[in-house]
């Protein structure tokens, strides 16, 4: 089984993908924050380090966040791997090609307008978690604000603000062009249309598989 690479926009469906790709195949997946999360730790130079830049609420720089991910990629030896929430710029693209091989990467691709409904529409019951959208009408709650499923009250505002989504997507727009190109010139890229979750998972299959 390749390795893979998952590099997407906000709200390109990520999560649900690297859920099936888990069941189905045994992937491992290696979510960025969560790796970040784990390495953080006073009592190593790296995790040192993590813990400075998040108290300072900037970017943990590429060299930490490269070690901290080459920390946990041992862990994983020999084993099919994913990656999510990296590369997050061209300079982390080359670095990672020093601790990383064997791999494929598979670019979600969604745009702004409809990653942002999918982010600002999202409501999820308090009671029992169904998960609606109020901007695609499959995936609204019947009976305006009452829960499908438990009958609770839905607070339909979404708890995602606009310019948290339009930061996190700029960002990726700076940075997918130098990304995607430098992916693209390895003949390792392979760009999927996040329509559904259903798509995207019967486009990867064979990729993962034959690659
Ligand atoms: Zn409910």
């Amino acid at each position: 089984m390749k390795n893979l690479v998952l590099y997407a926009p906000p709200a390109a469906g990520k999560g649900t993908i690297c859920e099936l790709l888990k069941k189905d195949f045994n992937y491992n997946v290696l979510s960025i924050g969560q790796v970040l999360r784990n390495q953080r730790n006073p009592e190593t130079e790296v995790g040192r380090a993590i813990i400075e830049s998040q108290d300072k609420g900037v970017l943990t720089p590429d060299d930490i966040v490269l070690k901290a991910l080459k920390e946990e990629l041992a862990k994983f030896e020999g084993k099919a791997i994913i990656i999510e929430g990296y590369p997050r710029n061209i300079e982390q693209a080359k670095m990672l090609d020093t601790i990383f091989d064997n791999y494929i990467v598979v670019n979600l691709s969604v745009e702004r307008e409809l990653a942002k409904k999918r982010t600002l529409g999202r409501v999820n019951c308090p009671k029992c978690n169904k998960i609606y959208n109020v901007y695609f009408q499959e995936l609204s709650p019947k009976n305006g604000e009452i829960c499908d499923v438990c009958g609770s009250k839905l607070n339909i505002r979404s708890d995602d603000n606009e310019e948290s989504f339009n930061v996190r997507y700029d960002v990726y727009e700076q940075n997918a062009p130098a990304i995607l190109d430098y992916y693209n010139n390895k003949g390792i890229l392979y760009v999927v249309d996040s329509k559904s979750s259903d798509y995207v998972y019967n486009q990867i299959e064979p990729l993962i598989k034959n690659a």
